[in-house]
């Protein structure tokens, strides 16, 4: 048995930093979001994703409105929903999520084709552009959708209806005679047909899903193939027009470099991931491995933002890492937990959980605002906000494009699923938070409580309720970010590195009720230097405490953070302002700022500013742009000892 996530419903969240974000997503962000799709949110961008279902079901008249993946907002807004429910039963949302299946059901073509674009109009332009046209990657959507509420409620009235549009895809895309070789330009029903074969154990969809990433990238390009078809002369609409841009340039087997468009690349390699967990496909797995090692070592931001421009949505080349003009895609961020958390239950190895940990708690949280009404769908690692420029620093309400904030809502709602799985008789840790765990092992059921304030705090707590005695292994992951820890079994020190095995600590005993773990895991305030290949952090460092990557902001520093330099033997002092952003560990530092006197009417002097002793403080970069705009910068200077050999 390999490892696997346990169902949601056996876990529960609770602690001081996640109970607050979690409960927001349940009482603000699903119904904002609703109200957004409803286009009833004011200030915002329209969005049309529950008129388009209307009109499609023929109960209003109207025209498409928006993207064509417009419906895959409203399937991930279903999907949190679902998670939602597992954590808690809410008997009007519930009531809501039918009325929205019931309403999916009534849109949905006789054929089972699902994608209100060209349900509404162009009927006869179905699958004729799968590059741009995301109908493949909607219809993923919606069976995600449908697996988490079948998982959450037990109800599949949602699953019968992606299991007919799944059947319609699986007689349209192929290779016998009459079917289509295409595949999709926006991969993600690669990983949800892997989800469908989980829950109905039917070939189909998995042979399905190989097909698709199997077929990809081989000569001739479909690509250019359909758009020729189409008149055109294959120059995309979105995009460099490139078939890297779709990860279609090479088949995914001979790809070693993360390319294009950083959301589609990350879907693309978490379903080769569940490809090859589910086929043992050896070659499989050593591209994912090539890949994961070229994002993570190479194309990652401190933050586990990927794909560094605006030109795309894209990754660019190696070490290419800019901060104020970072895309760095919530989703693309989120796409990344995605594929680490694949890998993960492929190959327990603390790597993959830095990563998910290290995206989690700072590229990806800063999507979100603290109030939960606002969402950053590009997360720079410096701003300077000035005229046309601002609106980078400050979180919008809703996108005409809102793929990120359903896709927050939909992995914070899901979070336990990312902090515990289960191996035959061993239970894995791999993020720490607050709340409990229900596992069975050899028929003995078992609760596994945790108590902590992690990130903000070095110690967690665990405790094992069970009755009588139960023989199991409790693997314990040492994150990568820590350099002390220590764990104690019911009072008693152990040998950490006795039991290491790639970052995580086994712990194999007769456990019985009551017995007790502790683990401490020391954050000092980290001064993080880049590679040097990394040229816009030359001579620069980034703070990271625990887990968390901090930043500085204009409302604590005053403007023009890059006047700002940490002494070389900085100073650190960690003090928790219960008043500040929900409550945060603030950073205060010893620095310099260069005085910036006498340069009236000079761009450029002899060099002879001075510099005045300053206390420099520093907030968890994810609650950024949480109160007075002004400018962040993640990668301050440093004052360095140069020291020779
Ligand atoms: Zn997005």
């Amino acid at each position: 048995m390999k490892a696997q996530s346990l169902p949601l419903k056996n876990i529960q969240l609770n602690s001081n930093f996640w109970s607050p974000r979690l409960k927001l997503i349940h009482d603000v962000v699903i119904p904002c979001q609703w109200e957004a799709m409803n286009d009833r949110l004011e200030d915002a961008a329209k969005s049309g994703a529950v008129q388009n279902f209307k009109i499609a079901a023929g109960r209003e008249q109207g025209e498409f409105y928006g993207c064509p993946f417009q419906d895959s907002d409203l399937a991930k807004w279903l999907e949190a929903v679902s998670y939602c429910l597992s954590a808690k039963p809410d008997s009007k949302l519930e009531q809501l999520a039918d009325e929205v299946i019931d309403l999916i059901a009534d849109a949905q073509a006789e054929n089972g084709y699902l994608v209100t674009r060209y349900i509404i109009k162009d009927q006869d332009q179905r699958w004729t552009n799968l590059r741009d046209e995301h109908e493949l990657y909607v219809i993923g959507h919606q069976i995600e959708a449908a697996v988490a509420y079948l998982e959450s409620t037990g109800k599949d009235k949602f699953l019968k209806i992606v299991q007919r549009a799944a059947d319609h895809v699986t007689a349209v895309f192929g290779r016998q005679p009459g079917q289509l070789r295409g595949y999709p330009g926006h991969e993600e029903i690669e990983l949800a047909l892997v989800k469908l074969f989980r829950v109905t154990r039917e070939k189909r969809y998995l042979e399905l899903s190989q097909y698709f990433i199997d077929e990809r990238g081989r000569e001739p390009n479909y690509f250019i193939k359909e758009a020729i078809r189409r008149g055109e002369s294959g120059k995309a609409k979105w995009g460099s027009g490139l078939p890297d841009y779709y990860q279609a340039h090479l088949p995914v087997r001979e790809q070693t470099t993360a390319e294009g468009h950083a959301v589609r690349a990350m879907y693309l390699f978490s379903g080769m991931a569940d490809l090859a967990y589910e086929t043992g496909d050896q070659s499989l797995i050593h591209a994912c491995y090539q890949l994961w090692r070229n994002v993570v070592q190479r194309r990652m931001y401190i933050t586990g933002g990927v794909g560094s421009t605006h030109h795309g949505e894209a990754f660019t080349f190696d070490y290419d890492l800019p901060n104020e003009t970072a895309y760095a895609e919530t989703c693309a961020a989120i796409g990344l937990i995605f594929f680490a958390h694949r890998m993960l239950q492929l190959d327990i190895d603390h790597q993959f959980a830095d990563v998910m940990e290290r995206a989690l708690y700072n590229g990806v949280l800063s999507g979100i605002s603290l109030d939960g009404k606002h969402y950053f769908y590009v997360n720079p690692l410096a701003a300077f906000p000035r005229d046309k420029y601002s609106n980078a620093a400050r979180r919008q309400p809703w996108y005409g494009c809102a793929c990120c904030p359903p896709n927050l809502a939909r992995l914070l709602s899901s979070l336990g699923k990312y902090c515990y799985s289960q191996q035959e008789d061993t239970l894995y840790l791999h993020l720490y938070a607050g709340g409990s765990v229900q596992f069975i092992i050899n028929g003995s059921k078992i609760t596994l409580e945790q108590r902590t304030e992690y990130p903000w705090q070095e110690k967690v707590n665990l405790r094992i309720n069970t009755k009588g005695r139960v023989k199991f292994t409790l693997a314990l992951r040492i994150p990568g970010w820590c350099r002390q820890s220590n764990i104690k079994v019911n009072q008693t020190e152990i040998a950490i590195s006795k039991f290491l095995n790639k970052g995580y600590v086994y712990i194999s005993r007769e456990w019985s009720q009551g017995d007790n773990v502790e683990l401490f895991f020391a954050m000092p305030v980290e001064k993080i230097e880049a590679h040097p290949s990394v040229r816009m952090n030359a001579g620069r460092v980034a703070l990271q405490r625990g887990p968390v990557v901090y930043c500085i902001e204009q409302v604590d520093n005053g403007a023009d953070l890059n006047d700002i330099i940490l002494s070389a033997k900085a100073e650190f002092k960690v003090k928790w302002n219960p008043d500040l952003l929900g409550g945060v560990p603030v950073i205060f530092g010893t620095g310099w700022r260069r005085d910036r006197s006498r340069w009236e009417n000079q761009l450029y002097r002899f060099d002879s500013s001075s510099h005045k002793k300053i206390t420099v403080r520093a907030i968890p970069y994810a609650l950024w742009a949480n109160r007075d705009q002004g400018e962040m910068l993640v990668w301050l200077r440093d004052e360095r000892n140069i020291s020779g050999n």
